[in-house]
């Protein structure tokens, strides 16, 4: 089922839900985006306001990442709450934001994001596409208390202590005693 884009005509005074499955593909995400596990699933609310949409909902989902300390590929299940505004092209938004490439984010903080319809439907694949990629992490961890990879051997920690000298792993704070050392003497 593909992402519905309700015309404007469709939508009534009084709003409208709307619950579906998302393909990862409909939002066209980049392998760094934010790799979905299957289906994603979407639940949003559609509100007349003046002469645009308030459009809210959460979009929930797994998705794959790779732990930046043990590699391990792991499935983050998230969900993902909006809140955000659609108006016609033509009625430029709060603030100085007209050009279409101005990104959306420099909005101060508890402002609500602003998207335009598309001719006169609403494109919701877009928005939510930027969710994901805000959602995602910089540094994704499969635990806050992952222990990594032994820097001599490469074993998984947290799947095997490996016995290797602890040498390497405490290197950093060994490298600071000997400079104080050198310093103290020098
Ligand atoms: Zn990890
Ligand atoms: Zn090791």
């Amino acid at each position: 089922m593909a992402l519905p884009r309700p015309h404007l005509t469709e939508i009534p005074d009084s709003g409208l839900s709307l619950a579906c499955g998302v393909q990862p593909d409909e939002l066209e995400l980049g392998p760094d985006d934010g790799r979905s596990h299957g289906e994603l699933s979407l639940s949003v609310e559609i509100a007349k306001a003046g002469t645009g949409l308030s459009v809210t909902g959460v979009l929930t989902g797994t998705f794959l990442r790779q732990c930046v300390r043990c590699l391990t590929e792991y499935e983050d299940a998230v969900s993902l709450p909006f809140a955000v505004e659609y108006r016609p092209e033509d009625v430029p938004p709060r603030g100085r934001h007209k050009s279409p490439g101005a990104e959306a984010r420099d909005l101060p903080e508890g402002e609500e994001e602003v998207y335009p319809f598309d001719g006169d439907r609403l494109e919701l694949a877009g928005m939510l596409r930027e969710q994901v990629i805000l959602a995602t992490p910089m540094q994704p961890l499969c635990d806050e208390d992952c222990l990594g990879l032994c820097p001599v051997c490469g074993e998984n920690l947290n799947e095997r202590q490996c016995g290797c000298p602890g040498e390497g792993r405490e290197s950093p704070f060994v490298v600071l005693k000997a400079k104080a050392g050198r310093q103290r003497k020098g």
